[in-house]
């Protein structure tokens, strides 16, 4: 059991009984001589704690690596997705707007209607699809596998994340049992 023996400049140095009368050095560099065994004794008995605070300090330190790591994987995540929704494919007009392009088909010439048959029409009296939906359906569904791609990064950071709180509420739990 260690006492705590006050230097002037205010720190407490833990002195064991056994240094009675020997000189004690603080961290400030000032040296004392420890008091008798007798008045040692009725110092403040220093609160051994190291091997619960060095306990702590490691579960602490994994709780805030998986916190931290949890929170860089999210938001990576988040800075992908952003980034990924600038590049979001915008639907070609006869997708979008299939009704103005009807309109503009009625009240185009006749040129004009041969040049969307060509580009349209071709496949069959069917309309078919064009190269620009073709190539919408193609690109969406590259956005739509990275942002479920993201989306699962982002739930594996908030594991992380939810792991490392909950590691701090189970060995609180341990702490108070015993
Ligand atoms: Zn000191």
């Amino acid at each position: 059991m260690n006492y705590l023996l006050p230097c002037t400049c205010g720190q407490k140095i833990p002195i064991e009984p056994r240094r009675a009368g020997e000189t004690v050095q603080c961290p400030c560099g000032l040296t004392q001589q420890a008091p008798t065994l007798r008045e040692i004794r009725q110092l403040p008995r220093a609160v051994d704690e190291s091997p619960p605070a060095a306990r702590r300090e490691v579960a602490w330190g994994a709780r805030q690596r998986l916190l931290m790591a949890g929170t860089i994987v999210v938001v990576i995540a988040v800075v992908l997705a952003l980034l990924i929704a600038q590049l979001r494919p915008s639907a070609p007009y006869s997708v979008a707007k299939p009704e103005l392009m009807a309109a503009k088909v009625r009240a185009s010439s006749l040129v004009d209607s041969v040049r969307f048959y060509h580009r349209y029409l071709e496949p069959g009296l069917e309309r078919g699809i064009s190269p620009e939906e073709q190539d919408y359906a193609r690109k969406r569904e590259q956005f739509q596998i990275g942002m479920v791609v993201l989306g699962v990064l982002g739930a594996f950071g908030l594991a992380l994340m939810l792991l490392g709180i909950a590691g701090v509420g189970s060995r609180a739990l341990d702490l108070n049992r015993k």
